[in-house]
């Protein structure tokens, strides 16, 4: 079923009517940088329309930070736990003419999430509304109202935004006069987030639990525009899903259905030029000497990554890092994979325990810049809903807590060790211990997560949405200054998270598309 946003979208209209067979002379050669979510998206659609697609992957698999990690008989996720808007993806795949339930099976999570304060209030967040009221009556009965109306207006946001800012190419500020004015109000991009969380409810429970959807693009509540409230739609009216296996089957199933649309997939190589002439792009130099033609180059590596090392030309770097050199990097994050030699009943699949000081814990990541002394811990436990990925009478911990993006302000080399050490004291503070009889552990800090995929200062979402420009100034899908280059990653438009970044390598293709038909390529 899809919703107006996504039946009006320009996203989804332009190559629909697109036809199965190949173009003839509207084929070319397209190389992808990247095997994460966006690239396989980007080369999934390409190949749909005719192209010619190789994709070149540094690493042994597909994903990007969507990745997999075994040990001792335990499996863990090492990214993304969290799927919303899984109407976009069946949406890639019944472009493709495949079914999404040939390769997934997504099933609902109840509760979305369990939600701990250290005061002992403990609260499920359920789809259903009413169900919601009714444990929202069991913590404060006075705040049932208050939710239903932030329903209302985030379900009015979604209405109102989802078209514009997601299912189209980037907006600019000439698409909002298209809107109707009482629609452009409802943007309500004036006050942050919390602010109008605050406006809903009394209750400091609800009032961090809403906010906290401010991080599902890395970003602050207490910055950013009220506009991501919609993010509370996504998840809580639209539901949320774990795909049997974990979240990483998305990634292999993705793998799988480029290559039957004809995709080569190179993995363990790295690209390290895009080459450019006359202002076109005309191949991509690999590490190790190989030289790919092409006339598309789709780069799902981050456009910082992009414009700094793979263009080669100064006056580009210059000319990229000046635009997104002045955008913020979202927030980073600090894993901790943890192999538990118990079970704790108390626990659901998506866990949060919140901190104490929620102003404080933000301003220590996005303006100190700085781990949080008292951090808000997600703990993800996939084998709640899929035994199979810990031992008998065992549980696979997956702990993140956000970090700040990487600068000078912290050496996570050095003090690496000792945030794990503290966490687990945090941890402990909450009743949470895995116990140690069987030693698996592993820790990825924003150090780990910059090394093993690239990109901008560690950033897990591209660029944090802590201003109300954000979404005009993120980088477009179609390179500015070099004809034939084009992003899809979480560093472009639409931004990041699983969802958006599926929506950024379709918008691309359409903008590859759209430059076909104009034989601007
Ligand atoms: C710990 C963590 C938790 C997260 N939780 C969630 C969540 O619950 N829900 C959610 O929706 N999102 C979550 N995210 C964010 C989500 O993972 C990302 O937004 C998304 O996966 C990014 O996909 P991408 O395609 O933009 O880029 P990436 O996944 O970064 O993929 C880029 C790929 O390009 C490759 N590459 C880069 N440079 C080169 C080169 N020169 N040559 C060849 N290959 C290259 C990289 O190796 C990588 O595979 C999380 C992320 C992390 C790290």
């Amino acid at each position: 079923m899809w919703n107006a946003a996504e039946r009006g979208s320009t996203l989804f209209r332009a190559p629909y009517n697109l036809p199965d067979t190949n173009m003839g002379a509207m084929r070319r050669p397209a190389v992808v940088i990247g095997a994460g979510i966006g690239g396989l998206t980007a080369a999934i659609r390409l190949a749909r329309l005719g192209h010619r697609v190789t994709v070149v992957e540094q690493l042994d698999r597909p994903g990007g930070k969507m990745g997999e990690w075994r040990a001792a008989g335990f499996r863990f996720d090492t990214g993304p736990s969290v799927m919303t808007m899984r109407s976009v993806i069946e949406r890639l795949f019944q472009d493709a003419g495949q079914r999404l339930e040939d390769y997934l099976e997504l099933a609902p999570l109840h509760p979305i999430t369990r939600y701990h304060w250290r005061d002992g209030v403990v609260l499920d967040a359920l789809q259903d509304e009413e169900a919601m009221c009714a444990e929202i009556a069991r913590v404060n009965p006075r705040e049932v109202d208050g939710y239903r109306k932030f329903m209302r207006y985030a379900a009015e946001l979604h209405r109102v935004v989802s078209r514009p800012f997601l299912y189209s190419r980037q907006p600019g500020w000439r698409d909002l006069i298209h809107l109707p004015l009482v629609d452009v109000l409802k943007i309500d991009a004036l006050r942050t987030m919390h602010q109008a969380i605050q406006a809903h409810f009394r209750d400091p429970h609800l009032i961090q639990l809403f906010s906290r959807f401010a991080t599902y693009n890395g970003s602050s509540p207490y910055l950013a525009p009220a506009t991501l409230n919609v993010i509370a739609h996504v998840e809580m009216a639209q539901g949320a899903w774990y795909p049997r296996g974990g979240v990483y089957q998305i990634a292999l199933a993705l793998e799988r259905l480029a290559r039957e649309v004809g995709v080569e997939i190179r993995y363990r190589s790295r690209a390290q030029t895009i080459e450019v002439a006359s202002g076109k792009v005309t191949g991509v130099v690999l590490e190790d000497g190989a030289c790919l033609n092409a006339r598309i180059v789709v780069a799902n590596a981050d456009v910082s990554d992009v414009y700094r090392h793979l263009l080669g030309s100064p006056l580009l770097a210059q000319r990229g890092q000046r635009r997104s050199g002045r955008l913020e990097p979202s927030c980073s994050g600090f894993v901790m994979l943890l192999g538990a030699n118990r079970q704790t009943p108390r626990l659901a699949h998506h866990n949060i325990f919140f901190s104490d000081d929620y102003p404080a814990e933000f301003a220590a990541i996005f303006e100190q810049r700085i781990p949080p002394p008292d951090p808000t811990l997600y703990l993800c436990i996939t084998s709640k809903t899929d035994p199979d990925h810990a031992p008998a009478g065992c549980e696979n911990w997956f702990v993140l807590v956000n970090a700040p993006y990487l600068s000078p302000a912290y050496d996570w080399a050095r003090n690496g060790d000792a945030y794990a050490a503290h966490l687990k004291e945090v941890m402990r503070g909450w009743g949470l211990d895995a116990g140690d009889a069987l030693p698996v552990e592993k820790i990825y800090t924003p150090l780990h997560l910059q090394a093993m995929y690239g990109g901008n200062a560690g950033a897990i979402y591209g660029f944090s949405s802590n201003t109300r420009t954000a979404a005009f100034q993120r980088p477009n899908n179609r390179a500015r200054d070099v004809r034939g280059l084009y992003f899809a990653s979480g560093s472009a438009h639409p931004g990041g998270g699983v969802p958006l970044v599926i929506l950024s390598g379709i918008a691309a293709s359409v903008c590859v598309e759209e430059d076909v038909q104009a034989a601007r390529i």
